[in-house]
């Protein structure tokens, strides 16, 4: 089915499902989470302001895996296919709290760091409703705004020899070009 057919009732309905999904798995990953090392603070203060490197915390999971929300099998019988598989990403951000299914490269923290920056920014409300939309528009996890911004900072700091950026600054100009 064309996605971008669902009525908005399901829509508003698919984001509060996310929204759920969010909080609550911030909730049980939380308790098992820490702060960054001295080492990853000093790689990522470059490009990210002390209050988000404040608020983060990291969890690497021994051996478990993040599951699928339980929405999966409604989103499945209405047709939506092509769902990110959650178990199978190297990490995941709730608001704060980074799951990682291993340990930490820098790029990959890079990358759920700024996720972290764009909750920072938006309500858990605002965020889970781009999420939703990102992957009716786009049809799929890759063409999520949200992700595409983030895999592009990636790229950026992965390729950029250490040359500083405000990610904080890149989350409020892009959020300010998409209203
Ligand atoms: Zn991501």
């Amino acid at each position: 089915m064309d996605l971008k057919n669902l009525p908005p009732t399901i829509v508003s309905q698919l984001a509060t499902m996310v929204e759920n999904y969010i909080s609550s798995s911030r909730e049980k990953y939380a308790p098992d989470a820490v702060p960054l090392t001295d080492a990853q603070r000093a790689a990522m203060s470059p490009f990210f302001s002390s209050s988000v490197l404040d608020a983060a915390r990291l969890c690497v999971l021994p051996g478990t895996r993040v599951p699928n929300p339980s929405m999966y099998s409604m989103a499945k019988m209405m047709g939506i296919s092509n769902l990110p598989d959650f178990s199978d990403m190297a990490a995941i951000t709730f608001v704060d709290v980074i799951v990682s299914h291993g340990e930490f490269t820098n790029a990959l923290l890079f990358h759920e760091l700024v996720h972290v920056a764009q909750y920072a920014q938006m309500d858990l409300k605002e965020f889970a409703a781009c999420f939703v939309n990102g992957f009716i528009q786009g049809g799929s996890y890759e063409e999520i705004p949200l992700e595409k911004q983030a895999h592009a900072l990636e790229s950026r700091f992965s390729q950029g020899g250490g040359n500083p950026f405000s990610v904080d600054d890149e989350v409020r100009q892009w959020r300010a070009e998409k209203i």
